[in-house]
């Protein structure tokens, strides 16, 4: 089990994870949150937020200069680097919201993204304020939105996605739509290759998260918390090997308590 003398990063998820469902509070959460910090070891957020929500954020729970990922993994961002997984051959969220609008005009989809709303009603959706809404339709490389056909129709706006390079995933209120091959995963990938420990060791990775979309992340941290949650799909890991069941654990409890169970369970201290 890995110590906090260990070259540890912890890689999270926000909603459900490290925060309240219902009240986005992390308050269970606080003491890990200071002792990760007094050991300088990051902590990556990794949510479907955009970087606009995540950064006031960081300053509140104290983890200012640890990379994040943003946007269900279609924007990363650590100390040198600011993009998508692969940028050069990317949409960018003009983009993306110009296609929607042109598969909705010629097949007549029913949905509604956040480009196609105002922040009071994104605020009515979520439970934001006002202004935290406004953060969140500050999008760079995916749209958010509510599906409001039926499921065969489903099927067939994912194939005309997957037509124009772009992709679905599945978030903890809402559809991320982006460009095919970014998620959580990716991106996390991307950190890894890029994101080089301060004196050259390999990272050894911790993972939180309780939804779907979280899955792919889960599959690449060393560690993986798999936190209580309220989401109809659970989450299901590909990864395989003897030690699954060691490398594996399911929280009891909920949001930053499940957290908090987490980390508790995998970090021995000293
Ligand atoms: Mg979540």
């Amino acid at each position: 089990m890995p110590t906090l003398q260990d070259p540890l990063m912890i890689v999270t998820d926000l909603d459900g994870s490290l925060l309240d469902h219902h009240t986005y509070s992390w308050e269970p959460a606080q003491p890990w949150l200071e002792r990760l910090n007094e050991e300088g070891i990051p902590v990556v957020i990794c949510s479907s937020k955009t970087a606009a929500e995540i950064l006031p954020l960081q300053r509140l729970l104290g983890i200012i200069s640890s990379p994040y990922i943003a946007e269900n993994g279609a924007v990363v961002h650590w100390e040198e680097f600011n993009g998508s997984v692969d940028r050069a051959a990317n949409k960018g969220y003009t983009e993306i919201c110009q296609t929607l609008q042109k598969l909705r005009d010629r097949l007549g989809f029913k949905f509604i993204g956040f480009a196609d709303v105002t922040e009071k009603e994104v605020a009515e959706w979520t439970g934001l304020t006002p202004h935290n809404a406004a953060l969140a339709k500050m999008r760079e490389g995916s749209e958010s939105l509510i599906w409001r056909d039926s499921a065969a129709r489903f099927d067939d706006f994912s194939e005309a996605l997957a037509a124009e390079e772009l992709t679905l995933v599945q978030g903890g209120r809402f559809w991320s739509v982006m460009n095919r091959g970014a998620g959580k995963g990716a991106a996390l990938d991307l950190l890894l290759r890029h994101y080089t420990h301060p004196v050259g060791h390999k990272w050894l990775t911790i993972g939180l998260g309780d939804g779907p979309n979280d899955g792919p992340m889960l599959d690449k941290v060393d560690y993986a918390v798999i936190i209580k949650g309220y989401s109809k799909t659970p989450v299901t890991l590909q990864r395989e090997g003897r030690d699954v069941e060691e490398r594996v654990f399911h929280s009891t409890h909920f949001g930053p308590e499940g957290w908090s169970e987490g980390l508790s369970h995998f970090i021995t201290q000293g």
